[in-house]
């Protein structure tokens, strides 16, 4: 115990470490750019807590205070030395399924391995292999997405803001757009209904009141200079109360009535209902094409469970249209995508929707997610460091989708012993593998609904380093 803490006391501090190194010619090499001295901060503090704990620990018992330095020394030039990418893997503990900060959709593990096969070899990408003439990328999901939605016609780009932005820019450039009050929708990151619109060329008409719209509101307002009229889906709140929103079916007569095109963006579009889910029901893709829309676009990395992509389907006389904008080349999607686009589509052609990562986190029992809970916490119990309890709580689906639902789960809760939970949550952020959790009130949460095979046995090694103390300079 004397030994431990004469060796504890013996720890420099971050600074000191800094200052020696930085007067070292070795260690200036590293220190070029300006985010340098923070990256090497950061590995010292590294350093500092591998060798902490390793004392704490009594693992290395031949320890002698003059090793010290020259351990710090090499551990922090070998970390210099693995420069790590600046896209790094990352631990989602919170439940969020589709998290937008974390990449929203996983590709299954099939889809992924089809992408980097694509990725190191030539394709048929634009080639017409019976005729040896040019093709086009988009007859490689084009024919699975209309068998699929029962649309006559389909092409993607690079993302659903892209496919708002090319339909407006199509069919109402210079023209009027009506769409309800109720629907001029923000999603996160900035992607605005009425400013897509202006980017598109178009003139928004916003009819009805922000919670009652009626089919005479769009009627109304109809005039020569129309383009079309747009439904948004509120993807991520809901009005509710005292309400009125227009049909999809409704909006589709007025529209053959005054020949004009009618589309509706679904945002996080899906294939299928979360009935069996127990989650309200959603208009499906199909749906939305039966009511005779003249086009739908969504998203393909949210509960499709796809790459990011922009899908618009509908009636074949527009989609020709739209393959003909200029815009279309700009905003093309790259192969990679529709690889994994392609993937994932034939995955549902297969009725092979529970390989999708989406699909399983939505679907995974709460008795499975007990046991991972109990576990995780089963586990953090022998590291003596911690206070730890399965509790009930509610993950959510994210990404804009169900944003009113909350799925119940088990989530393991945990409390440090020492030190604040916020600390500890930086921690978890920002030491080895980031993992990412929740806190509430003073328990820091995982949920084991959005944890991927070999996170439990990581978030145990993370954790069995943390000895209370961390970020101290
Ligand atoms: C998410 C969303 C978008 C944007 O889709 P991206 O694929 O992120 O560009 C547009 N509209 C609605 C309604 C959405 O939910």
């Amino acid at each position: 115990m004397e030994k431990i803490n004469s060796l504890l006391r013996a720890l420099p501090a971050v600074h000191e470490v800094q200052a020696r190194l930085e007067a070292m010619e070795e260690f200036t090499a590293f220190l070029t750019n300006k985010g340098d001295k923070h990256r090497l901060t950061q590995v010292i503090r590294e350093s500092l807590q591998k060798i902490r704990n390793k004392i704490l620990r009594g693992q290395d018992e031949s320890l002698k205070e003059s090793e010290i330095w020259p351990y710090l020394i090499d551990d922090v030039r070998d970390a210099l030395r693995n420069k790590p990418t600046s896209l790094r893997r990352v631990i989602n503990a919170t439940g969020v399924i589709l998290h937008t900060n974390c990449g929203r959709a996983l590709l299954a593990p099939e889809v992924a391995e089809f992408v980097a096969e694509q990725a190191q070899r030539y394709s048929n990408l634009e080639l017409d292999v019976e005729t040896g003439e040019r093709g086009s990328r988009y007859v490689h999901v084009e024919k699975l997405l209309c068998q699929l939605s029962g649309a006559e016609a389909a092409m993607v780009v690079n993302n659903n803001a892209a496919a708002v932005l090319l339909v407006v820019n199509t069919f109402a450039q210079n023209r009027k757009v009506i769409v309800s009050r109720g629907e001029l929708v923000e999603i996160g990151g900035s992607f605005r209904i009425p400013e897509v619109l202006k980017v598109g060329g178009a003139e928004l008409v916003e009819v009805g009141a922000t919670n009652r719209t009626w089919i005479c509101d769009y009627e109304e307002a109809i005039q020569p200079e129309t383009g079309l009229l747009f439904k948004a889906h509120t993807s991520n709140y809901r009005i509710e109360g005292f309400t009125h929103a227009v049909s999809s079916q409704e909006l589709v007569e007025l529209g053959l009535k005054y020949k004009l095109p009618v589309v509706e963006d679904l945002g996080s579009g899906s294939f299928r209902d979360g009935l069996f889910l127990g989650l309200q029901p959603e208009p499906t893709i199909a749906q939305a094409v039966q009511s005779g829309l003249s086009l739908v676009t969504f998203s393909g990395d949210k509960l499709l469970g796809g790459p990011q992509a922009g899908i618009i389907i509908g009636k074949r006389e527009l989609i020709e249209k739209l393959k003909k904008n200029q815009l279309t080349r700009a905003l093309r999607i790259d192969k990679l995508t529709l690889a994994a686009l392609e993937g994932t589509l034939h995955l549902y052609e297969r009725d092979e929707e529970d390989k999708i990562p989406v699909w399983r986190m939505l679907s995974k029992p709460e008795t499975e997610l007990r046991a991972e809970a109990e576990l995780l916490k089963n586990g953090i119990e022998e590291l003596a460091y911690f206070h730890v309890e399965v509790q009930a709580d509610f993950s959510q689906v994210g990404g804009g989708a169900w944003p009113t639902e909350e799925l119940s789960t088990w989530v393991c809760a945990v409390r440090p012993r020492q030190g604040s939970v916020q600390e500890f949550e930086a921690y978890l952020r920002t030491f080895g593998v980031s993992i990412l959790a929740r806190i509430k009130k003073d328990w820091v949460l995982f949920d084991p609904r959005t944890l991927l095979e070999g996170d439990r046995e990581e978030i145990l090694s993370i954790l069995s380093q943390w000895t209370g103390v961390y970020m101290e300079t």
